[in-house]
């Protein structure tokens, strides 16, 4: 079976994770490598300042906390997206409002943005999904004007790149808002097993984040706690791995940019198949190679996923959007709310085997059997 994704660890971070078990230094508050990763990737994203998770949710949590979401406000996501950007909300009592997907890119609508806020709305969650950059000028445009906290999902787009056409240059995404948040889950452009990381070019957010991660213990008096902290250490041992990881972060992403474009080259001519777009402001990673499976193909998405597990090829289907989700439904959230496109996505879309692992021979076969796959339909 070729497989959805497989990490691709090496020599580095063996060496890297054996000196801090040498130096007994395993723990969150102990050890050079979480320091050191945390200003070597907030650097490599244009931030001053990183605070090391436990995994990409904690990181959206705690950027929340940090902005002070509480019961009675409004946070405004993409619809299409992984549930933990959801969760994230909810765990603060604050309520999600999700926003459709467009079409072409699959991420948030920005016109769809300023038609969900209310006086209650305070932070906008744009998530830059499957490694495309979300279109950040108009959002940054409407924050600014209704004075919102702006919290970038960037769990699934380590390195893409935005060109902000209101500033003339490119940014990198977890940049661009008040706080970006990544996830180093081992499916991730770069690992470290479990992990996460927020970044932020904000001093203030910085010294809540570190408070906050570490249970809130005041700073004169140990003991004594003024703020509702959360225990969302990374240990120096994840750390180790993520230093190497950031280290070779470009040839990474240089490898996700090959396979898709491998993958587009040779599918491109397949009648019923959308590829991901790259639009010229933006810079994708491909952190998953995902298509859509169009009525034009023959047959559905779900019997392409049967025919490819049956030639060894793992694939998976995209999200399935939060006001679908039953857990919110059963919470009586997203009553009546309606995202034609997210849906229509997420009953289209699959991803193919995208690990940096893949050789090339593994591509050409997945492209072929899709192929002969559509040649005779089914
Ligand atoms: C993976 C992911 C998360 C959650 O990250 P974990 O490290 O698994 O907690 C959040 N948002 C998006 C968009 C993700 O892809």
């Amino acid at each position: 079976m070729i497989p959805v994704f497989e990490p691709l660890l090496g020599e580095e971070e063996i060496e890297n994770v054996m000196k801090a078990l040498r130096n007994n230094e395993i723990s969150g508050t102990c050890g050079k490598y979480i320091d050191e990763f945390e200003k070597k990737f907030s650097q490599y994203c244009g931030c001053k300042y990183g605070v090391a998770t436990t995994s990409g949710t904690t990181a959206l949590h705690l950027a929340l906390a940090c902005l002070d979401a509480k019961g009675g406000d409004e946070v405004v996501l993409s619809a299409l997206t992984n549930i933990a950007t959801a969760y994230a909300v909810v765990y603060c009592n604050a309520r999600p409002v999700v926003v459709d997907s467009e079409p072409v890119t699959w991420n948030i609508n920005t016109n769809k943005i300023e038609e969900k806020i209310t006086e209650k709305t305070r932070v906008i969650l744009p998530v830059h999904l499957y490694g495309h950059p979300c279109d950040m000028d108009p959002i940054v445009r409407i924050a600014k004007k209704r004075n919102l906290y702006v919290v970038e999902d960037a769990c699934e787009a380590h390195g893409a790149e935005y060109f902000s056409r209101e500033d003339k240059k490119w940014k990198r995404v977890g940049s661009i808002g008040n706080i970006g948040c990544f996830s180093f889950y081992s499916n991730k452009i770069i690992t470290t097993g479990e992990g996460g990381m927020i970044v932020t070019n904000s001093g203030e957010i910085y010294e809540k984040a570190r408070l906050l991660r570490n249970l809130a213990f005041s700073k004169d008096v140990r003991f004594r706690h003024d703020y509702l902290g959360f225990n969302y250490r990374m240990t120096n041992l994840q750390a180790a791995i993520g230093k190497a990881q950031v280290d070779k972060i470009d040839k990474i992403i240089d490898k996700k940019r090959y396979i898709a474009k491998r993958y587009s080259d040779g599918l491109s001519s397949v009648k019923g198949i959308t590829l991901p777009v790259e639009m010229d402001w933006a810079k994708n990673v491909y952190w998953m190679y995902s298509i859509l499976v169009e009525g034009e193909f023959g047959i559905s998405r779900d019997e392409l996923i049967e025919k490819l597990k049956e030639r060894e090829i793992e694939t998976r289907t995209f999200f399935i959007p939060m006001n679908l989700q039953p857990v919110f439904k059963k919470m009586g959230l997203f009553e009546g709310e309606r995202c034609p496109i997210a849906k229509e996505l997420s009953q289209k879309g699959l991803y193919l085997p995208s690990g940096i692992g893949l050789k090339e021979e593994e591509i050409d076969y997945v492209i072929k059997t899709i192929k002969e796959i559509a040649r005779k339909k089914g």
